[in-house]
């Protein structure tokens, strides 16, 4: 931040929205969206009102993560959000046609973010998740200061070069006074569906150790399995599908520790 930085206003909650969780990664395709999504399915499915809100203003993966694309309805100044899976989901996605170009200046993604937060009828929620952007942008910076965020989780996978970066994301939601609940390890192994042998593919327990030295709680670890990317494709999340595969069970275990 430069100098002449005026002071933040202080975060406002949003009205009807009891806790905003915001998930975070330090590098991209590590699987922040795919966390996002079923972390928020599982909370419904643990009978929580959920929305789901994509930060991601770039790269928007939730409409077809979640198999809905379909267009907003707009009643008078308010964005009605999309339901699906028994949650409230926004995104830019629904608003733009799948393969439009994104070519945006900061200050329209920071206008973008605060009409996602102040404009959504989002309604009575218990908790909404915030599935931002790879990094550490404007966009963290943004949400920091428009909305009291109760907490972030931060998905990497166990390779080195994810971890470094899942690091530097600690540090910056630690540094815009976002408590962390913790660390979530992605494609953290992998078991032959055929005979059972576990392939660790990007390494494994990385993720356990860097939340250990930088004094930060390990949530859990997500398989990578086949059928996780398949029905992310397919628009029918892994925790509403296959809630009983390992996947399914390690999201869930995550939610019961939120
Ligand atoms: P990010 O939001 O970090 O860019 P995505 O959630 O879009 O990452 O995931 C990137 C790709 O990896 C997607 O095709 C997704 O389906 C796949 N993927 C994510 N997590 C897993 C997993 N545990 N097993 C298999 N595929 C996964």
């Amino acid at each position: 931040g430069g100098a002449n930085r005026p002071p933040a206003p202080k975060p406002q909650p949003i009205p009807g929205v009891a806790h905003i969780i915001a998930v975070g990664s330090g590098k991209g395709g590590v699987g922040k969206s795919t966390v996002s999504v079923n972390l928020a399915v599982a909370m419904a499915r643990a009978g929580l009102r959920v929305g789901l809100m994509d930060a991601d203003i770039y790269g928007p993966s939730l409409p077809r993560m979640l198999g809905a694309n379909r267009k907003p309805d707009v009643r008078g100044d308010r964005l009605m959000p999309v339901e699906a899976w028994g949650i409230k989901a926004m995104s830019m996605g629904f608003l733009v046609e799948e393969d439009s170009a994104m070519i945006w200046r900061g200050p329209m993604i920071m206008g973008a973010v605060q009409q996602f937060l102040a404009q959504v009828e989002w309604g009575e929620l218990d908790v909404l998740v915030v599935d931002l952007p790879p990094g550490t942008g404007d966009i963290q910076l943004t949400l920091s200061q428009k909305a009291k965020v109760t907490g972030a989780v931060i998905v990497s996978t166990p390779q080195d070069i994810a971890l470094i970066d899942a690091r530097r994301a600690v540090k910056m939601f630690e540094k815009v006074e976002i408590p962390i609940f913790g660390l979530i390890e992605n494609m953290s192994y992998f078991c032959c569906p055929n005979c059972g042998h576990q392939t660790n593919i990007f390494g494994h327990g990385g993720a356990r150790a860097e939340a250990k030295t930088l004094g930060q709680a390990f949530l859990g670890e997500i398989p990578l399995l086949a059928e996780v990317r398949a029905l992310s494709d397919a628009g029918t999340p892994v925790v509403s599908e296959a809630p009983q595969s390992d996947a399914g069970l390690a999201f869930a275990a995550i939610v019961d520790q939120l």
